[in-house]
């Protein structure tokens, strides 16, 4: 497959009219909507500074990253944090805690802005960076949208409820986009706490923590009276350092979108995480299908700000529009770049608005895999009527595949298809498989507006032989 050098300018944020010229100096005279081959494409971005990550030989993907820093150039940075768990287990409890115990008296009133995220310091002197929207509903969107912007996920359980279906659903969706996790077990002020069951029902999700003698750190807290907060603080911190994150301040910027509004008075407003580079007052950029230049930035406490770096969330004035959450941010040279680059991905939007339906249909996924010889997972989402089914089925499905290809079951539960298992099958290219259960509406209207098969079946054979016709079309062997 090639790709049209209007897209593959948009890919590399790189204005069409200069990918052409460089087209014209390699002896190609083409137009913005003609289509180049694989070979070309990867010469010309290597041209342009940029990294490439060829899916199959014949497809340059998605993957176009900006040109690499040196290792020289690359200084630590901050994690950045998303707290996950069932509902009512006290997400919101604890990023508030964790707010107002790092907050010094006295700093502008104790008050800090609510911008989408917040920077703490440790006792340590650690700095982190939490993301202010809980749950995995925000963490998979802003996935789907390209947006890797969660170093850690905190997983909050309660010392009084232990394991639920949300808890579950979280673990699954750090665990598919390879996040390391934290255990928090929360309301450990209430005389009915009782985290060693939280212990031993994380077992059975093959969530190990240190006090069962696994990897995965576990702090007992209470976000009602603040105890064992700084503990979380520290674990997060010595999570981070094993991490060993880096970014290179010394560059033009690119971040993610938070959130993103349209305030009476200001105008479109972006809360934007800094992942690369320093954003600066001034700078033009490209954010989604929309552009702008920095007309002022605003700190989490409310401040004006001249610049931020890696890892700094910042409110972003200056915006000719309102961008998603998710959206990537680029800071590119001039404002005709920006609103070139801007424009064609309107209308590549649109476009593919317009083409929609076909987009993670099982035979597709097949076909994806099989160009693409060294991903060898199919991944799929299971609901089924009960647990007994969801259980016969994750066995089966785990026993098709040998060397070269197997199926990975991303999540399985019980209950209706929702939009949380929409949002996961989108990430992750999965379809999703429904055995003796339907999708409510809002799950279908999602998965009819980003292209997730769902697949209904209520006799577990029926289901093994098309999966694991599927998958033979992968294989040289026979499964
Ligand atoms: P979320 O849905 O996960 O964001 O949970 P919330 O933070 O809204 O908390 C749900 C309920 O649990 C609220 O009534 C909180 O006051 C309560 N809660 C949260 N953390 C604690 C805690 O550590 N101890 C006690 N006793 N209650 C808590």
């Amino acid at each position: 497959e090639a790709i049209t050098v209007g897209e593959l300018a948009n890919r590399m944020a790189e204005r069409t009219s200069d990918v052409v010229k460089e087209l014209m100096k390699m002896g190609m005279m083409v137009t913005q909507t003609e289509t180049i081959d694989a070979d070309t494409a990867e010469l010309l971005i290597e041209e342009f500074g940029h990294k490439v990550v060829r899916v199959s030989d014949s497809d340059v993907e998605q993957v176009i990253e900006q040109a690499e820093d040196k290792a020289s150039d690359l200084k630590p940075r901050a994690p950045i944090i998303t707290i996950m768990g069932h509902v009512d287990h006290g997400k919101t409890s604890l990023l508030d805690a964790i707010r107002k115990t790092r907050v010094v008296a006295g700093e502008a009133g104790g008050i800090t802005q609510h911008i989408g995220a917040y920077q703490v310091t440790t006792d340590n002197g650690s700095v982190l960076s939490f993301l202010d929207t809980p749950g995995h509903a925000a963490f998979t969107s802003m996935r789907s949208r390209g947006a890797h912007v969660t170093d850690i996920v905190v997983l909050v359980v309660a010392a009084d409820d232990a394991v639920m279906p949300q808890t579950i659903e979280a673990i699954n969706h750090a665990k598919a986009a390879k996040v390391p996790m934290i255990v928090a077990i929360n309301k450990m002020d209430k005389p009915s706490a009782n985290p060693d069951k939280v212990r031993t029902d994380l077992l059975q999700h093959e969530v190990i923590v240190e006090k069962m003698s696994g990897d995965v750190q576990d702090v007992e807290v209470s976000a009602a009276t603040g105890a064992g907060l700084d503990k979380l603080l520290e674990a997060i911190a010595l999570q981070a350092e094993i991490l060993e994150l880096k970014a290179n301040p010394d560059r033009a910027a690119m971040g993610a979108v938070i959130e993103a509004q349209l305030d009476v008075g200001r105008g479109p407003v972006a809360t934007v995480l800094v992942q690369n580079g320093t954003l600066r007052q001034g700078d033009i950029f490209v954010v989604g299908e929309q552009w702008g230049k920095v007309r002022a930035l605003i700190d989490d406490k409310g401040d004006r700000v001249k610049e931020a770096g890696p890892s700094v969330p910042v409110e972003v004035l200056g915006l000719n529009g309102t961008p998603e959450a998710g959206d990537v941010l680029n800071v590119v040279d001039t404002e005709a770049q920006a609103r070139e680059i801007a424009d064609y991905r309107m209308k590549a939007a649109k476009d593919k608005r317009a083409a929609i339906g076909a987009a993670t249909t099982l035979e597709q996924l097949m076909a994806n895999a099989k160009a693409n010889q060294s991903v060898s997972e199919l991944p799929i989402i299971v609901k089924a009527d009960v647990q007994g089914s969801a259980e016969a089925i994750v066995q089966a499905m785990e026993k098709i595949g040998n060397d070269e290809v197997r199926v990975r079951v991303l999540h399985s539960g019980v209950g209706a298809i929702t939009e949380s298992d929409i949002g996961l099958a989108e990430a992750s290219g999965a379809p999703v498989i429904g055995f003796n259960v339907r999708a409510n509406a809002t799950a279908r209207n999602v998965a009819n507006q980003k292209g997730v098969e769902i697949r209904y079946y209520s006799v577990i054979y029926a289901l093994v032989d098309d999966i694991k016709a599927a998958a033979s079309g992968l294989l040289s062997n026979e499964i």
